[in-house]
């Protein structure tokens, strides 16, 4: 993958716009990254850097330039406007506050062309709640990354009603080139896809606990254990696909069941009082809380190697049957 001409603005250098630096970097384009904070500029092209030299020695750097290549296409600035200035795609990263991504978006309003995408990393925000009064509303939409995205490659490409068909399809073409994993949206929705399945899950989760059926050591064992294991490479459809004689089997054997036991389950919890507490509890003596950051670097080196895995045996099932 070589370098290329377009430009790319990241707006906010914390955790989530320093790692889409990388990848837009990685996918050779150039990418110009502002902050608000003039600190936060000087420490995260540091940690970029520094990332990017780590990534190169485990052979973990995406795309096919150095680390010095990718590195030397991201600058830092401290202007709104030079950040946008003649780029293609912008990727919003401020904190997850309504308030000032639409004070933001009013900004980039005045000073963005008819053509640039404007493109949100908000994990909760419709992209209608930040968009709806701006002159250029078709342009804004949301591409939701999962953390860490340099490993969890999975991108939500969230429309607002007014965005552009073309802007989407445009989004989903850059998040594949420079290897991330896009799903569309047809529609926005609270909670996108992924959180919607998430709390799904969590509920579930809550009630087991809340029962009395399962301790929290249990009930995580469950996911990392069994149902994780399979969905770390298959969706939980194929799953069913492969678990009986195609999906439609699955349906016809298995639709009383899943009907009457999905019936049994309550009403949404509220996640607060005395079973808050006791998961709380029980989660703090399995990881203590002043572990948390080995504990994160762990999750990372284990997202790390599963990703490296998940390449090797997708590539080996292209090749032997696509
Ligand atoms: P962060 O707090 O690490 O970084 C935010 C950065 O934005 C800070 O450097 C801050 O100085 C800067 N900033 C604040 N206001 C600004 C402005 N008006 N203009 C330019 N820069 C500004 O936050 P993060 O974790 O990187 O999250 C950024 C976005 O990504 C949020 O919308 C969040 O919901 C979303 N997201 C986060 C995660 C995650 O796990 N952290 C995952 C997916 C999506």
């Amino acid at each position: 993958m070589a370098s290329k001409t377009e430009k790319i603005g990241i707006i906010g250098s914390g955790l989530i716009g320093r790692s889409w630096a990388m990848l837009f970097a990685g996918g050779g384009y150039n990418v110009t990254i502002y902050d608000i904070v003039d600190a936060q500029i000087t420490d995260a092209l540091k940690d970029i850097r520094e990332q990017l030299d780590r990534l190169q020695e485990t052979n973990l750097l995406r795309g096919s330039l150095t680390a010095d290549q990718q590195f030397k296409l991201i600058k830092g600035t401290t202007s709104l406007a030079e950040t946008v200035k003649g780029a293609s795609f912008v990727q919003e990263c401020i904190p997850e506050k309504l308030e000032w991504k639409i004070k933001l978006y009013n900004e980039l309003d005045k000073l963005i062309d008819d053509k640039v995408i404007l493109s949100s990393s908000t994990s909760t925000f419709r992209p209608s709640l930040f968009s709806e009064q701006l002159k250029h509303r078709a342009q804004v939409l949301v591409c939701h990354p999962v953390n860490p995205p340099y490993y969890v490659p999975l991108v939500e490409i969230v429309p607002s009603p007014w965005t552009l068909p073309e802007i989407r399809v445009k989004a989903r073409e850059i998040m594949t080139e420079i290897g991330q994993a896009p799903v569309s949206l047809t529609r926005e929705i609270d909670g996108f896809a992924l959180n919607r399945i998430q709390y799904a899950i969590l509920n579930e989760a809550w009630r087991l606990i809340a029962d009395g059926v399962l301790d929290v050591k249990d009930m995580d064992k469950v996911m990392s254990e069994g149902l994780g294991m399979r969905y770390a490479f298959l969706g939980a459809l194929e799953t069913t696909h492969l678990n009986s004689e195609g999906i439609a089997r699955y349906n016809e054997v298995y639709k009383e069941t899943m009907w009457s036991v999905s019936k049994t389950m309550g009403p949404v919890p509220k996640f607060e009082g005395e079973v808050a507490k006791k998961i709380a509890e029980q989660m703090n003596a399995i990881t203590p809380l002043d572990k948390l950051q080995e504990r994160r670097a762990w999750r990372d080196e284990a997202l790390t190697k599963l990703s490296t895995l998940k390449k090797e045996l997708d590539d080996k099932w292209k090749n032997e049957h696509c």
